[in-house]
């Protein structure tokens, strides 16, 4: 099936439907209906509608959608298929907190190396990960083919240590650093900020109350 330019926010939300697919599958059903999935997603119908659009028409009319086809069509298209390799980058409180959660919702991504310029962590496995020193990272992520990062150093080291990146060929890099680093058209940075977040929450129970308590996922 041919893959189009897919909006983000249509992105955001694959993994929330791959997600659900996956305990329907595992439950043993074969068909779900769009309301039915638009229920448990918390996401409109109209809405699913038009994110499955983009991909061709998935279902058929009167009987919904054939849930191991679906799923097989998102593990494709997410990538789920195949196990992606990630670093991360600054072994420090919230380091820790993502080495020992480790995506294990997932089979698709894992942290298989982290990196860290303190001599007292360098050189120990946490939560069953390797961690190197920076003076290695370069060579190890070109040995593991490691193409994303996640980085979560200090801010002052952010940059620097995101040009290390760039330059050791990683293609995409989960920025948890509350600036934003500066990086060639050729890399992609996704910029997590769970205080921007909460506050956007905030504004909207404070302005719209939760009558309009509309998933975020469906911006
Ligand atoms: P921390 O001080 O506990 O950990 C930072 C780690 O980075 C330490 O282990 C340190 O040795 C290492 N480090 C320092 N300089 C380095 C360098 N040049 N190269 C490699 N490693 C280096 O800090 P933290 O509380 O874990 O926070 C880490 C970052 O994440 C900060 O920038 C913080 O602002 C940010 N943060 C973001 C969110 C969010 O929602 N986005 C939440 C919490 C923290």
């Amino acid at each position: 099936m041919a893959e189009a330019k897919i909006p983000k926010a249509t992105a955001k939300r694959l993994p929330i439907y791959y997600r659900y697919l996956n305990i329907l599958f595992n439950a043993g059903k074969q068909r779900v209906s769009s309301t039915e999935l638009s229920e448990a997603v918390q996401v409109d119908s109209a809405t699913i509608r038009r994110d499955f659009s983009y991909f061709g028409a998935l279902g058929k009319r009167g009987y919904g959608y054939d849930v191991e086809n679906l799923l097989n069509f998102f593990k494709k298209t997410l990538n789920q298929d195949r196990l992606t390799n990630v670093a991360l980058i600054g072994v420090g409180n919230l380091g820790h907190a993502l080495l020992n959660y480790n995506f294990r919702q997932t089979n698709s991504v894992r942290i298989s190396a982290a990196f860290d310029i303190n001599e007292a962590i360098a050189n120990t496995i946490q939560s069953g990960v390797p961690v190197y020193p920076m003076a290695e990272m370069k060579e190890q992520l070109q040995i593991q083919q490691v193409d994303v990062a996640i980085l979560t150093v200090p801010i002052e080291d952010a940059q620097i240590v995101a040009d290390e990146l760039v330059d050791a060929g990683v293609k995409g890099i989960m920025n948890f650093t509350p600036i934003r680093v500066s990086v060639p058209a050729t890399v992609r940075v996704q910029n997590v900020d769970l205080a921007n977040e909460l506050q956007t929450l905030i504004y909207f129970l404070d302005h719209y109350g939760s009558e309009t308590t509309n998933n975020s996922a469906t911006e």
